[in-house]
């Protein structure tokens, strides 16, 4: 059977490129960086100029990035880190509420732990409205956390414009920037961020490698300690084929990211327009254009389940996802809908396809061609779907 995979806002496949080089990093060259013999400093060298990749991908410079285990880690390290630098216990925060779980239960956590927290809104298309980051700010916020663009319906943030409000303001501005890094241009001093977290595996590097980057300055305390590696920031013996392929990843993006995006965008938009010419009572979740995420396209089709749809793709080998892959396993709908108004029943009529670097027009015909008579067929088996046809 043909297989489809439109999920890769969930994980991408490694470049063949990408595990190359990490496969010679296990294998032949597994010095340890600490090492000071030959074994060790090879690896080290590499270790260091993959530092050097990953940077100037986000125009930083290399001592600024610390490398972690993923975008998971380095969203906690930005958040717990901060909280554990200030002088004294508590204080105020404020994240969006369409933060990724990584970022919206370490700031919950906090809370429980006595800090305050202020959860910004978003409009209808799932964007931070700037008048309520001024609001938000107070004399005690010490950090603003909002992400670069949302991994559920690609709605790219303000960024720019937040961070020169949190900069006047003093507080440390966090930026969970996982999937933008690779598919759209990000330096860090145009944005004026303070943090920013990447993750490897949605770009074609390996799972569990990810960076957070730390303005110069910046005082974090550490999650781990222990080997003093990573300037001490984030001890443990780095997972140097990892983070080689994590750096080779950036490389190619940085090579590829403008023509992929300009063919991303055109397969974005046949799928969108496509599937709102072939199938009624559909609605786009998320801005349209340049707001939106290259990659993404998210809709909710009334009156069918996702997961149903999930499942009846996935009998036709389309892999796609309902929301966000966290939040599958779980029948809760997604707190990114909800946050932007959808209600419950839409939000669960709600399908994800985000796209990536294999995929071609025919893949977006092949999707075209068989979720109308998937939605058909669901839709006969609601009385919900017959009463509002009778109705129209
Ligand atoms: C995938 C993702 C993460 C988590 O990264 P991992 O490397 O999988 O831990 C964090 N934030 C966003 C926006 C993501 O899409």
């Amino acid at each position: 059977m043909r297989k489809i995979y439109l999920d890769h806002s969930a994980t991408t496949p490694v470049d063949e490129e990408v595990a190359e080089i990490i496969r010679i990093y296990y294998t032949e060259k597994y010095g340890n960086p600490s090492s000071i013999h030959s074994f060790g400093r090879e690896a080290k060298k590499a270790l260091e100029e993959a530092r050097l990749r990953v940077a100037s991908l986000i125009g930083a410079k290399p001592e600024e990035i610390i490398f972690t285990s993923g975008g998971t880690e380095a969203d906690n390290l930005a958040i717990l880190g901060v909280a554990g630098a200030g002088q004294s216990k508590g204080g105020h925060l404020i994240i969006s509420a369409i933060e990724h779980h990584a970022v919206l239960e370490t700031a919950e956590y906090l809370a429980k732990m006595g800090y305050e927290l202020t959860i910004l809104p978003v409009n209808a298309e799932g964007i931070v409205e700037l008048d309520s980051v001024g609001k938000a700010l107070r004399p005690d916020t010490i950090l603003v956390s909002v992400m670069h663009a949302n991994n559920e319906v690609g709605a790219i943030q303000p960024i720019e414009e937040i961070g020169r409000i949190v900069r006047e303001h003093g507080a440390v501005f966090h930026v969970d920037a996982v999937q933008t890094v690779g598919k759209i241009p990000v330096d860090v001093e145009k944005l004026g961020v303070d943090l920013l977290t990447m993750s490897a595996h949605k770009i074609y590097g390996p799972k569990g490698v990810g960076a957070l980057y730390i303005r110069k300055g910046v005082r974090i305390s550490s999650l781990l300690h222990g080997g003093s590696q990573e300037k001490k920031r984030r001890s443990g013996t780095e997972n140097t084929p990892g983070i080689i392929g994590f750096g080779k990843a950036c490389q190619l993006a940085a090579q590829r990211m403008t023509e992929e995006a300009e063919k991303l965008k055109k397969l974005r938009d046949m799928l969108l327009n496509g599937i709102v010419e072939r199938i009624d009572c559909v609605k786009i979740n998320g801005p349209l254009g340049d707001l939106r995420l290259p990659n993404n396209v998210n809709v909710s089709i009334n009156f069918v389940e996702g997961e149903s749809l999930l499942l009846s793709l996935d009998m036709l080998g389309i892999a796609a996802s309902s929301g966000s892959a966290c939040t599958s396993g779980s029948l809760d709908p997604s707190h990114v809908l909800l946050a932007m108004g959808l209600s419950h029943e839409v939000a669960h009529g709600s399908l994800r396809f985000s796209l990536g670097r294999q995929n071609t027009v025919e893949d977006i015909d092949h999707v075209l061609e068989h979720l109308p008579e998937i939605v058909e067929r669901l839709r006969a088996m609601s009385p919900l779907y017959h009463q509002a046809a009778k109705k129209k």
